[in-house]
């Protein structure tokens, strides 16, 4: 087998079977003209042509690049398998009806990983693709970023869409922009049309309809239209329905009516389920040991996982080496970086001040309370550790005297350091609360 023909195998775990059977299957890898540095395909006509180079495009390249180390421009050209029995040409559909919908294409059941922290969710989403329109309208799914709503919502809108469902997959944003596109068109009837008629509407990130009120009275209508026909809506936000501020009554309400779940951070065991997952997809071999400390670092935001495993594949195809713990945490240092410098004070505190029961305030003021002057310390010595700020920077902040208090505290801080061995365990334990928000 060739590497474009495995490639072509690799992508089939990523998209719809429908697609790889009607585009995907019909593209012959030009083994003779390819380099590994371009990578040649022929398609039998314009219209699989162009529809690949505009979505898989990309993909493909990446998935040489996961294999050679090498990125190579990835160019589809027309050549007819079967040149003696030329067919006419096909009718090219417009562009509309080609992009049927935005489903991103693992964004499938399959790839999805259920756990304690989504089960709810889960099988909210698994009965509407059983019973789209008939047990929850709308669904609405909520919780924070990166912790699967989209995923979740759009491989209910692959099942629909395998059954033959026009399914509308949109972002709050999309809508506002295809709204006051189409208003300042006067083409109303167009936008009314697209939305209204639709077997399946997903609207994700609902918070963002916070104060626009125009939009809020068009998506009241949409709403009203689709659910009065029992047509299947989900919805996603990062807060419940309630806590959304700036949110008209009526649809606040309506946005409770069928069900609402949330989706909690992932506990380890499901990220690291998460990360076999996406291992299995991507085709990447990982040992137990490596997808643990993965797990680890990774916050609840499942969003880098993918980032990070590409990486640690990359670097070992380039530098023909296995991906071992010491290999990975090598790779993976700059990432760590990264989050260092996203610690902020605010963090700091908030940890600290949760930990050790001690308000904000209080850990600010000049109180010499034995428990307070304890948090005190610490935040300063984590804000020190932990972020750029510098000693008149903590004076200022921690209502200091001058830097030479901070100065002083460290010394004291460091000193207990080294001597009370429970002041250290703590002060660990907290660093560790810090770089890895989840856990708190
Ligand atoms: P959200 O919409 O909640 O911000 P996404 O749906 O965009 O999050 O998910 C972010 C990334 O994490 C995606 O790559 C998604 O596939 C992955 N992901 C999140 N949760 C899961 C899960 N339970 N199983 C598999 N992949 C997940
Ligand atoms: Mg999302």
């Amino acid at each position: 087998m060739s590497i474009g023909e495995s490639i072509l195998i690799m992508l089939q775990d990523e998209i719809t079977e429908i697609e790889y059977n009607r585009y995907i299957k019909q593209l012959v890898f030009c083994t003779e003209s390819s380099r590994s540095n371009y990578a040649l395909f022929h398609a039998p006509n314009l219209l699989i042509a162009n529809w690949i180079k505009n979505r898989y495009a990309d993909k493909i390249a990446h998935l040489f690049e996961l294999k050679n180390g090498i990125k190579p421009t990835v160019s589809i050209e027309v050549k007819n398998k079967n040149q003696s029995s030329p067919k006419p040409a096909a009718i090219v559909p417009s562009n509309e009806t080609v992009q049927h919908s935005m489903l991103n294409p693992s964004y499938t059941f399959e790839n999805f990983v259920a756990g304690s922290s989504n089960q709810f969710a889960y099988a909210a989403a698994k009965s509407v693709s059983e019973k789209p329109g008939k047990v929850y309208n709308p669904l609405f799914l909520y919780g924070g970023v990166g912790l699967g709503k989209t995923h979740l919502m759009q491989s209910v809108g692959h099942v629909l869409q395998l059954q033959g469902k026009s399914i509308i997959y949109t972002s709050v944003e999309q809508f506002l922009n295809d709204f006051t596109r189409h208003m300042r068109n006067h083409t109303m009837d167009r936008f009314k049309d697209k939305y209204r008629k639709c077997d399946v509407l997903l609207i994700d990130d609902v918070q963002f309809l916070s104060n626009k009120i125009q939009t809020q009275e068009e998506f009241f209508h949409t709403f009203e239209t689709l659910r009065n026909e029992n047509k299947q809506i989900i919805l996603t936000a990062d807060k419940h329905p309630k806590q959304i501020a700036g949110l008209e009554e009526r649809l606040r309400s309506r946005f409770e009516w069928g069900l609402v779940a949330d989706i909690q951070p992932p506990e380890l065991e499901t990220k690291i389920a998460i990360i076999k997952k996406k291992c299995d997809i991507n085709r990447i071999l990982l040992s137990n040991d490596v997808i643990n400390y993965v797990a680890t670092i990774i916050d609840s935001n499942t969003r880098e996982i993918e980032g990070i495993l590409s990486k640690l594949h990359a670097y070992a195809q380039l530098m023909h080496q296995d991906i071992t713990i010491e290999f990975a945490k090598n790779v993976l240092k700059e990432q760590l970086q990264e989050k260092r410098d996203n610690v902020t004070i605010d963090l700091i505190m908030s940890t600290v001040s949760k930990e050790l029961n001690v308000k904000p305030s209080e850990i600010r003021s000049k109180s010499r309370t034995r428990n307070i002057v304890y948090a005190r310390r610490v935040a300063i010595y984590l804000a020190r550790e932990h972020t750029p700020m510098s000693m008149p920077q903590l004076a200022q902040y921690f209502g200091m005297k001058d830097h030479t208090a901070v100065s002083h505290t460290m010394k004291k801080i460091q000193e207990l350091l080294k001597n009370d061995e429970n002041y250290k365990v703590k002060i660990e334990e907290l660093s560790n609360k810090i770089m890895t928000p989840s856990s708190t």
